[in-house]
């Protein structure tokens, strides 16, 4: 297994480094103080490239996740929502060559690359969170296609996108085998995008309710076809996009140690800088060690997806560097925010959105309790229910 970073790789952490310190970091307090969507860093990412970039070169990317790590590291480094932008978008994306058809794919993919179109991804659901095979959204046929109706959650991008993905049943059964995707434009007849949700972190980025009530959806829209096993393929392609979360949790850990590293240098207590003090040091020092070992396990899974892992062999692993990446994050936003005393409760200070984006980040792309539940899983097989 390689991890070291190719000089391509070096050259794409130098720019992003740059734009980052340069761009984004200037922007990243306000856009989480005013929770307004940052259209500027959304063209600022389609000018770079990015939307495409852990995608097979055919659709413009480089076909690499240790790459996509790499821009959702540095990014995040300095602006959680920024770096969410890139996820956001990648998801549907990473849907659509998963599980669509052909057909598909050159219709759509060509414009999310771009950034011209963008998109978002429903299957939360009010009583369904973790458990998918529980929504209850139904996708009736109809002659020419199917008509939507149910009540989804928590659909990050929403009222900013073209159109959705929305996770629905065409069977009233528990399979997740009856779960299909439909492609929804933001504007059909029948769908309302509810209330912004006021969140705590991840503030930049609107998540709404939806509410569908008998929505048409053409045949040509449904991912994968009639008889394909779109859903699957595409929590599948989850999966192995796991380790891209895990490096928002390294980028957000890295971030808050950076502004600590500034803070005790600049503070005095007692008649000395706060950086003498044998236990803000060690709290530093337990925050790289962190900080470093999450980074480890991230791009050494993101490694072996590049070298083709993927399937039972990959799902504790990246399920390992989401949960562990995640945790580190929180830990250390927490550490950052005591080290920072009075300053660290203010809104005026930047370090309390570090500690607020990190607790969103052990919630989504599958909580941490069912990431450990993969894990156990590996490890002992699945947990046999009693009858
Ligand atoms: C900011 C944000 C953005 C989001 N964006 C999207 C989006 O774009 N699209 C979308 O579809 N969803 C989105 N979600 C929803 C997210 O995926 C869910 O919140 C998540 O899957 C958890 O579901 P839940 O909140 O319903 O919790 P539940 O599933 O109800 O879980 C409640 C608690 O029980 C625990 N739990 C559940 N099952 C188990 C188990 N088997 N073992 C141990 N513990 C368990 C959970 O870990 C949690 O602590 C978003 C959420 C947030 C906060």
């Amino acid at each position: 297994m390689h991890i070291g970073f190719t000089p391509e790789q070096l050259q794409l952490q130098t720019m992003l480094r740059r734009v980052a310190k340069e761009k984004v970091a200037p922007r990243a307090n306000d856009i989480d103080r005013t929770a307004q969507y940052p259209e500027d860093m959304f063209s600022l990412l389609c000018e770079l490239g990015l939307f495409a970039l852990p995608f097979p070169e055919a659709q413009g990317g480089t076909g690499s996740l240790v790459s996509a790590c790499m821009a959702i590291e540095e990014l995040g480094t300095v602006c959680y929502n920024t770096a969410y932008l890139l996820a956001v978008q990648w998801t549907p994306f990473g849907a659509i060559l998963a599980g669509g058809t052909d057909a598909q794919k050159l219709r759509l993919l060509p414009e999310l690359a771009s950034g011209k179109a963008r998109a978002a991804i429903s299957i939360t659901e009010p009583q369904s969170g973790s458990d998918v095979r529980g929504i209850t959204t139904r996708a009736r046929s109809v002659s020419g296609g199917y008509r939507l109706t149910g009540t989804k959650a928590w659909c990050t991008g929403a009222s900013v996108s073209d159109y959705i993905f929305v996770a629905a049943k065409t069977e009233s059964s528990d399979a997740v085998s009856g779960v299909k995707l439909f492609r929804v434009p933001t504007n059909a007849p029948g769908l309302k995008i509810g209330r912004k949700e006021d969140k705590t972190g991840a503030r930049g980025i609107p998540s709404h309710p939806l509410f569908l009530d008998d929505v048409l959806v053409p045949e040509e829209d449904l991912l994968g076809g009639e008889h394909s096993n779109g859903f699957r393929l595409v929590m599948d392609a989850m999966n192995t996009a796991r380790p891209l979360h895990a490096a928002r949790g390294v980028g957000l850990a890295q971030g808050a140690l950076n502004h600590s590293i500034d803070f005790v240098q600049n503070r005095q207590a007692f008649g000395e800088s706060v950086q003498n003090f044998q236990g803000i040091r060690w709290m530093l020092a337990d925050m790289e060690m962190q900080t470093q070992a999450a980074r480890s396990l991230v791009y050494r899974v993101a490694a072996q997806v590049d070298e083709g892992l993927t399937g039972k062999a990959l799902a504790p692993m990246a399920a390992a560097a989401k949960c562990f990446a995640t945790d580190v994050a929180m830990k250390v936003a927490i550490d950052a925010v005591q080290i920072f005393g009075a300053s660290g409760i203010s809104a005026d200070c930047p370090i309390n959105r570090y500690m607020r984006d990190a607790k969103v980040l052990q919630i989504i792309e599958g909580t941490n309790q069912i990431q450990r539940n993969i894990i156990a899983n590996g490890l002992l097989g699945a947990v046999a229910k009693a009858r």
